[in-house]
């Protein structure tokens, strides 16, 4: 929970510096890309003092690219030197929407000597060490939800811009898909109601992330759950499963699978579901997690089996094999579970 000793030092350490950077996981989705270009509108807005630069390991989905600031902000994967001579100017880095540095792969390895210092804001459990200042919550449904508690109590909250309120909105809405699952407290609606008082359209916000696909991306749906989907109703699973060249076939892009993996869930009696497909650059099968209820914690899942993390019942990480030895293990899991 928020403590007023925590807000006074991030005060003072957003007071006393020049240049900061705001990073988020790789892939970003709708809660990083939201929390990030959030708190860069409300650094700008209420700290103009301050140089501040959203950085993405790699490129968010065109979806969320409407947010203010999105279009400007820095990309590691497509531009190296830049993003690491900003980084290395910076006197303050927020991490957001992420607490281990291993989410920002290649990034996370060259920012490890950088001495600016570093202020998590996050909702995943566990986090690493290492953080000057921590506001780390897993009872929030999304960062962006802690994201306006903490500019609440900066005293800030009721003159947040719309388009700051907004961005917010956008990663309540995804990380708890349309207010469907995640934590469920009364304050995810307060703060979407205060949000809504500040002026958003949550039904523009809604349709601009939620209808704007491309053909080839519903198709690929289609496809994908008609013949790439496997159900073991005695597991309570079910898991769907794309090679890279299926990928290909459909037109890929970044941010055509989201969500994906909660489709098997929609089936009466799943209880666990998980995508499986095969990375961009062919290194690893990337794995999407997802359970319902209380029984089964994919988190533990993804350390124990796939090297990652995530929340209770969401979860990701990676296999090092072919994408057919990965439905094989996948399988095996299932074996052990009742
Ligand atoms: P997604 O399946 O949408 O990629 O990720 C679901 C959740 O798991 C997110 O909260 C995300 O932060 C977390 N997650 C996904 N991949 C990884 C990973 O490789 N490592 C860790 N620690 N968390 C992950
Ligand atoms: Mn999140």
């Amino acid at each position: 929970m928020l403590n007023q000793q925590d807000i006074s030092r991030l005060r003072q350490m957003v007071a006393e510096a020049k240049q900061a950077a705001i990073v988020a996981h790789i892939n970003p989705d709708g809660d990083a890309v939201g929390a990030t270009m959030a708190l860069q509108g409300y650094l700008q807005q209420f700290h103009p003092h301050l140089t501040v630069q959203a950085v993405f390991p790699n490129q968010p989905p065109a979806f969320l690219m409407w947010v203010e600031g999105a279009k400007s902000s820095f990309c590691f994967a497509t531009d190296k030197e830049k993003t690491l001579q900003y980084l290395q100017q910076c006197d303050l880095i927020f991490f957001v929407d992420f607490n281990n540095v291993d989410r920002l792969e290649e990034l996370g390895a060259r920012m490890r000597h950088l001495t600016a210092r570093k202020v998590l804001i996050d909702h995943h459990p566990q986090p690493d060490d290492g953080f000057d200042l921590e506001f780390s919550d897993p009872s929030m449904s999304a960062t962006c939800e802690l994201m306006y508690l903490i500019m609440d109590a900066l005293g800030d909250a009721k003159k947040l811009s719309v388009a700051t309120a907004e961005a917010l909105y956008m990663g309540i809405l995804t990380d708890t898909g349309s207010f469907s699952y995640g934590i469920q407290t009364p304050s995810t609606f307060r703060v979407a109601a205060d949000l809504m008082a500040l002026g958003i359209d949550k039904n523009a916000v809604a349709s601009r992330v939620f209808d704007s696909y491309s053909e080839h991306r519903v198709r690929l749906l289609g496809y994908t759950l008609k013949d790439k989907m496997m159900v073991y109703p005695e597991h309570k699973a079910a898991y769907i499963y794309l090679s890279r060249q299926e990928l290909n076939d459909y037109h890929f892009e970044v941010g055509d699978t989201e969500s994906f993996v909660n489709y098997p869930l929609s089936i009466k009696g799943i209880e666990l579901s998980a995508f499986l497909y095969e990375s961009l650059d062919a290194s690893h099968i990337r794995v999407s997690l997802r359970s319902r209820g209380k029984n089964i914690s994919v988190n533990e899942l993804a350390r124990t089996h796939f090297k990652g993390g995530g929340h209770f019942n969401a979860a990701g990480g990676k296999f090092f094999g072919t994408l057919a030895q990965c439905c094989t293990y996948f399988e095996g899991i299932l074996q052990t579970i009742k």
